[in-house]
């Protein structure tokens, strides 16, 4: 038993923190006391919390715990599925270093990386975050991720994406990551930026109404999510229409995609990955990229088309959800609690709203009973030294997450030299 005294509690969804108690059994919560009430049990070892916020733990909506800061996606074609998997297993340890007790994945870079790590995890073989592992990416030919030529196809099982051209062919990539082990089926509605030439820029829609129903037809018959890659208006306006569970990027919205948006609000998450964009304009110099003018002004007005879109989005209570493609070159992995404070800098959130999205709200696209300080869930808790609520950008510092419990263990316990906090027995 651990009993956290006296620390400002940051709950998940109440609208002000409050100083009180919270007691852990197990691998749950087991009472919550708001002060002046107190908690004072034998034998439960006090975790003193004075000057620390106690809040879930974060949770990552759009992971990619298999990409490994590349630049070009050959990179993760070379990589031979060894290193991969290591590279993927230091990366679940990473994120949880950094305060992610729950990943929702977005796609991994070889079929099987999310699914064997997820397991390696849940049987308490290395440490990492609650993973929903994917899919690779599914996508239709001449598309994001699309690494093959009339002269050269490289297998399926080293490219981070499956190539699918009709509804049967998505079908059958379903059935087969089913068969694998996913939780999540991700999929490629829209294009990218850096795609134009091939017709399949961030403004169009590559796939069909009957390709995207194929999908979500085998995943709600076998219990599975499904996450699309939708950054133009119509292919939001496809993932509503068909049912998709969490929606990326969403750039380019319409005022009816917006309307459809909010209509289905109690069903569908929003993931902007507002991330790896704000990044590619303003910090890819910094990793030796340099952008034609054209490029430049063009990924800005992205960029400005998805703030506005977001806000739009708050205001609107569409559920949004912080997580940013962390894992591409500009934008690393284990940087990913920088999307709270570009909730809170760019998007308009309060730094409470920003967190209730980074913990609860990540939580529900999870299903799982984790994101909430409240009796009965599942003890993901971060003791932080210092204010979030004043200053969000402290969460990014692995150093005052002085704690770090995850199932009610420790991954990182309090230590006395960690800023005066002791761990004694009552
Ligand atoms: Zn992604």
């Amino acid at each position: 038993m651990y009993l956290f005294a006296d620390a400002e509690i940051i709950d998940g969804v109440a609208r002000a923190p409050y100083t009180g108690d919270v007691l852990v059994e197990g691998a749950r919560i087991k009472r919550v006391a708001k002060s002046p009430d107190r908690i004072s049990v034998e034998g439960a070892e006090v975790v003193c919390g004075g000057g620390c916020a106690l809040m879930p733990g974060l949770v990552e909506a759009h992971a990619h715990l298999s990409f490994t800061n590349m630049q070009d996606l050959f990179e993760s074609v070379r990589l031979p599925v060894e290193e991969h998997l290591l590279a993927t297993i230091e990366n679940a340890k990473l994120l949880l270093d950094q305060g992610f007790t729950s990943c929702f994945s977005a796609a991994a870079a070889k079929p099987r990386l999310d699914v064997v790590v997820r397991n390696a995890i849940n049987a308490g073989r290395i440490p990492g975050p609650r993973l929903r592992a994917a899919t690779q990416e599914m996508t239709p030919s001449g598309n994001l991720g699309d690494l093959d030529t009339d002269y050269m196809t490289l297998p399926e099982a080293v490219r981070f994406t499956v190539t699918c051209d009709s509804p049967d062919a998505f079908r059958q990539a379903c059935r087969r990551a089913a068969r694998n082990g996913v939780d999540t089926f991700k999929v490629n509605v829209s294009g990218d930026r850096g795609f134009e030439e091939w017709g399949a820029g961030p403004d169009a829609t590559v796939i069909t109404d009957e390709e995207l129903a194929a999908v979500v037809q085998v995943a709600r018959a076998r219990g599975k999510k499904v996450a699309a890659h939708a950054t133009s208006a119509g292919s939001v306006k496809m993932c509503v229409r068909h049912g998709v569970d969490v929606i990326y990027h969403a750039a380019l919205c319409d005022e009816e995609a917006l309307d459809m948006l909010e209509a289905a609000k109690d069903r569908v998450f929003v993931a902007p990955t507002v991330g790896f964009p704000y990044t590619l304009v303003h910090e890819a110099q910094d990793f030796g990229v340099e952008h034609d003018d054209a490029t430049q002004a063009s990924l800005e007005s992205e960029l400005a088309s998805l703030i506005n879109g977001v806000r739009a989005m708050r205001e609107r209570g569409i559920r949004v959800l912080p997580g940013g493609d962390y894992g591409l070159f500009c934008n690393p992995q284990g940087t990913n609690a920088r999307d709270l404070a570009h909730f809170v800098n760019l998007l308009g959130y309060s730094p409470m709203e920003a967190i209730q999205a980074g913990t609860a709200g990540g939580a529900a696209l999870m299903v799982m009973d984790v994101g909430q300080i409240r009796e009965g869930a599942l003890a993901d808790l971060l003791l932080v030294r210092g204010d979030p609520i004043a200053d969000i950008s402290i969460l990014q510092d692995a150093d005052r997450l002085i704690g770090i419990m995850k199932d009610g263990v420790f991954h990182k316990a309090p230590r006395a030299d960690t800023g005066g906090m002791c761990l004694a027995a009552e």
